[in-house]
């Protein structure tokens, strides 16, 4: 039984340490469907982008809430910068897709 608990012991640890910069779950209030595709959403652990971002990562989020508003590979952290590094948002195939045909058409020419 110790030899047991030990391990379980071990195994939290791994869980906690492995987890400790997620910053917060987003999906806890998310349909289970994309409401624009009627794709099942699915969990996706996302960068925390700290600082002020770029004026295409503006236009893309302005765009996103119309076009493709389950496609989200970063979230957008302030100017502070915290310890958390990632956050758990929701994520539709089909979104995503659409995002990444969106930043081809919309790349600016400099980058
Ligand atoms: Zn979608």
């Amino acid at each position: 039984m110790k030899k047991h608990l030990g391990f379980l012991l071990i195994l939290c640890f791994i869980f906690v340490a492995c987890n400790s910069n997620i910053k917060e779950d987003y999906t806890k209030n998310d349909p289970i469907n994309c409401p624009k595709h009627d794709v099942a959403l699915t969990k996706n652990k996302v960068d925390i982008m700290y600082g002020m971002p770029s004026e295409f990562v503006f236009q893309e989020l302005a765009a996103a809430d119309s076009l493709f508003p389950y496609a989200k590979d970063f979230s957008v952290g302030g100017c502070m910068i915290e310890d958390s590094k990632y956050v758990i948002l929701s994520s539709c195939t089909a979104c995503v897709e659409a995002r990444d045909i969106w930043r081809k058409e919309n790349k600016p020419s400099d980058q």
